[in-house]
């Protein structure tokens, strides 16, 4: 195809931004636009944006500021703010970013190509921030599988109707809606025959999958994911605790190509703040769930994400969500200090923590978190897991020594999601290896592999 140009798009956020960006890529592929990794070098600039927490926004528009100038220099620049930002502010994005060309809502990307159409023919500041109940679709361009040859996330579903207080999803996504399990499906089967082997399935309750489609179930979806031939392994995000059911964890359980591995945010171990949360589960229910998870798969690894410093959180219930990371022992954290979002409620409750004092509790749960990790590695020496070879490990220059310098250093993920380095000059991305684990690092683990064999 003829190239009209290039295009840099820069992603802030989440797996589900990954995800966006790819399809975003792919339009202007399809407009014949190249990829290049130097925004100073495109005619096109997008950044698909994060609101999640004040901090994601704020990289947004600094990131989009600095082309201003640029602008100056070339007319014909494009700048675009993409996703869950641009949503949310609208034509406000211009107050702060005169040279902006091209808002894109959350629900416009399938008005893409018209809109870089119409900026192309001297159109200027658009604003598409239309809501709409379609998932756009297209298939993965090749320069996909040149990033990530192995794994690759697939969203399955749109949105979310929880409404828990804090987050801004609900009202930059829109309410939840699924993809038809046939147009997943043949999604992955694109995949599986462009060499991935991983697939992670997105949603922000997958849970709740085909709920208000009359489709399969979650469970249901992942036995038809598992048919697909060469895809030999399956993640999925996010499970919300409320959701999290029997049949699920049966499947997870009698599915061998699912990934022991479960995250389930927690958000906090108050029983108080979890109402005030709007988060429909209890700290007991929440550890119901743990004791059968593990009861039904005794080496699922656990991940969580945590909120400090929601408004009105004492010391106290800070402390209850220590006593239940302690009582868990979970394999990892994603831990937040609270944000104001002010188009959720929780912006506009009182008692705010002091700054300073979200920062010593968030500083003080990630060192708690820590130690339990680096136990929880250690306690694995001895051990074989299973990795999928990624590729080459960013390791092998910082601080392994238990090699000769110029032995090619490998990582993959355990199915536990543990990241596992080792040393192999003939093992290559999308393998399966047996690695005998003999050391662990704070936040990865290091092994030799026993055999190599191939699927
Ligand atoms: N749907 C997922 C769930 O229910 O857990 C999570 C989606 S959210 C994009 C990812 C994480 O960001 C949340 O689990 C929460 O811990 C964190 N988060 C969301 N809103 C936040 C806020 N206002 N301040 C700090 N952290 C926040
Ligand atoms: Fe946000 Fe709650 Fe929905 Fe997760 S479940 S996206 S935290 S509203």
């Amino acid at each position: 195809m003829r190239c009209n140009g290039y295009a840099h798009i820069h992603t802030i956020g989440c797996q589900m931004n990954v995800y966006d960006s790819e399809k975003l890529r792919a339009v202007l592929h399809s407009l014949g636009y190249q990829q290049t990794p130097h925004p100073e070098q495109a005619d096109i600039i997008v950044c698909n944006t994060c609101a999640v927490r004040h901090k994601a926004e704020e990289k947004a528009f600094s990131f989009l500021g600095r082309f201003a100038r640029n602008k100056q220099k070339n007319p014909h620049l494009i700048t675009v703010m993409a996703g869950c930002v641009a949503q949310q502010e609208g034509k406000r994005a211009f107050q702060r970013l005169p040279h902006l060309d091209l808002v894109l809502g959350t629900q416009a990307f399938s008005r893409f190509n018209r809109h870089i159409e119409a900026l192309k023919s001297g159109q200027r500041r658009i604003v598409d921030t239309e809501p709409s109940d379609v998932i756009f679709e297209t298939q993965p361009d090749s320069k996909a599988f040149e990033e990530n040859p192995v794994s690759k996330f697939v969203t399955i579903m749109q949105g979310c109707d929880n409404f828990c207080t804090y987050c801004v999803v609900p009202y930059v996504r829109g309410r939840e809606r699924s993809r038809s399990w046939q147009s997943i499906v043949r999604e992955i089967e694109v995949l599986a025959e462009n060499g991935i082997r991983e697939v992670t399935l997105l949603g922000q309750n997958v849970n709740s999958y085909g709920a208000k489609e009359n489709g399969p179930s979650f469970a249901g979806l992942l036995k038809k994911v598992a048919d697909i031939d060469n895809i030999y392994r399956i993640r999925f995000a996010t499970s919300h605790p409320k959701d999290l059911s029997e049949d699920l964890i049966r499947a997870m359980a009698d599915l061998d190509k699912v990934c022991n591995h479960l995250h389930l945010p927690i958000q906090s171990g108050s029983n108080r703040i979890l109402k005030k949360m709007n988060r429909g589960y209890t700290r007991e229910l929440y550890l119901s769930r743990i004791d059968e998870l593990r009861a039904a798969i005794p080496d699922i690894g656990l991940s969580t994400d945590i909120i400090v410093g929601f408004p009105t959180e004492t010391v106290e219930e800070f402390e209850d969500t220590l006593a239940l990371v302690a009582q868990v022992q979970f394999d990892s954290i994603f831990a937040f200090a609270y944000s104001d979002r002010s188009s959720a409620p929780a912006a506009r409750f009182s008692g705010g923590v002091d700054e300073t004092e979200k920062m010593a509790r968030l500083n003080r749960l990630l060192a708690f978190q820590d130690t339990i990790t680096r136990e929880k590695n250690l306690e694995m020496a001895g051990q074989v897991v299973q990795v999928l070879v990624e590729g080459i490990s960013a390791k092998q220059h910082d601080g392994f020594v238990k090699t000769t310098p110029d032995t090619r250093q490998m990582t993959g993920r355990s199915p536990a999601n543990k990241i596992v380095h080792f040393p192999s000059e003939t093992l290559v991305p999308g393998d399966l290896a047996e690695i005998k684990i003999e050391d662990a690092y704070p936040h990865s683990l290091w092994g030799k592999p026993l055999e190599q064999f191939f699927q």
